[in-house]
């Protein structure tokens, strides 16, 4: 388990030309010449070599306790803006709240490779473990959802229609290359189309899938073992052929929450609606009876 190491002090890591967590985007030493912007705004830890390309790092405190946890909520996002009419889209102003209600309970989100080992080694997780995702791939996961996180230090994931990069509303390939380079978004599939797999005959569904691990590779240079199904919508053809493509981890729309020993091709979800009050956040945290609203 990676964990971060404090900088016995800043000017020194800045004078050995590394930036530490702990450090950067907070006090500045007196003289110092006055940070960008955008660098500013975020602490931003060192990289760690030994994380693949496209894949979140993880920056914890030493303090972090770890053990194995009952269950995991893999929390659903899609969209971020002000359009109220569709629950699916969330306001920054309630994501924001979200994130700072996890910060100030203790949550600890965790990667994709940290669920994969939870659901299948049953490896310990850190305490009040989450795990963040985004689908579809729209252009606000760049613009709003990816500094929100690095200013929390939250690894996070999206999963990307891989047909549709570039098109308006979404990420294009150059925003999500920096995604894919800043070790802080793990970037994963959501098919090449955004069908119905189960309804396609198999040469379509290892098109679907397959076409959007090649994209992947080609553009972003990752070799991605994550997936979320477009609607939740799978049978155990499109779970072969998606093992078979080297996924090792599919999430669905299914409600409910994760386990240790769960299928880790059928993993559920929690959908998070703009409508989502805090008491509604708390229950979908912590229960698997969770109410639907
Ligand atoms: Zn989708």
């Amino acid at each position: 388990m990676k964990r971060f190491f404090y900088a016995g002090s800043l000017a020194a890591a800045l004078a050995a030309g590394a930036c530490l967590l702990g450090g950067c985007g907070g006090e500045e030493p007196a003289g110092a010449p006055p940070a960008p912007a955008a660098e500013a705004a975020a602490e931003t830890p060192a990289k760690d070599p030994s994380v693949p390309r496209g894949q979140a790092a993880v920056h914890r405190g030493p303090d972090v306790k770890y053990s194995v946890p009952e269950g995991v909520s893999v929390l659903m996002y899609h969209m971020i803006g002000s359009e109220t009419d569709n629950s699916a889209i969330m306001s920054a102003e309630n994501l924001r709240w979200q994130m700072e209600y996890l910060r100030d309970h203790g949550y600890h989100p965790i990667t994709m490779q940290e669920l994969a080992d939870y659901v299948t080694k049953e490896a310990p997780l850190p305490s009040k473990p989450v795990c963040i995702t985004f689908d579809d791939g729209y252009e606000d996961n760049y613009t709003i959802v990816y500094p929100l996180m690095k200013e929390f230090g939250f690894p996070w994931t999206v999963f990307v229609i891989t047909g549709s990069v570039g098109q308006p509303n979404r990420m294009t390939w150059d925003q999500l290359a920096e995604m894919a380079d800043s070790q802080t978004v793990t970037i994963a599939s959501h098919t090449v189309t955004h069908p119905r797999l189960h309804n396609l005959p198999p040469d379509e569904v290892k098109r679907e899938i397959v076409g959007a691990q090649q994209a992947l590779k080609e553009h972003l240079g990752i070799d991605n073992p994550w997936i979320a199904y477009p609607y939740g919508d799978y049978d155990e053809t499109v779970d072969a052929i998606a093992k078979a493509a080297g996924i090792r981890l599919a999430v669905t729309t299914d409600a409910g929450r994760v386990h240790a020993g769960s299928y880790p091709y059928e993993l559920k979800r929690v959908w998070i609606g703009n409508e989502v009050t805090e008491s509604h956040y708390a229950e979908r945290l912590t229960q698997d009876d969770y109410a639907i609203i």
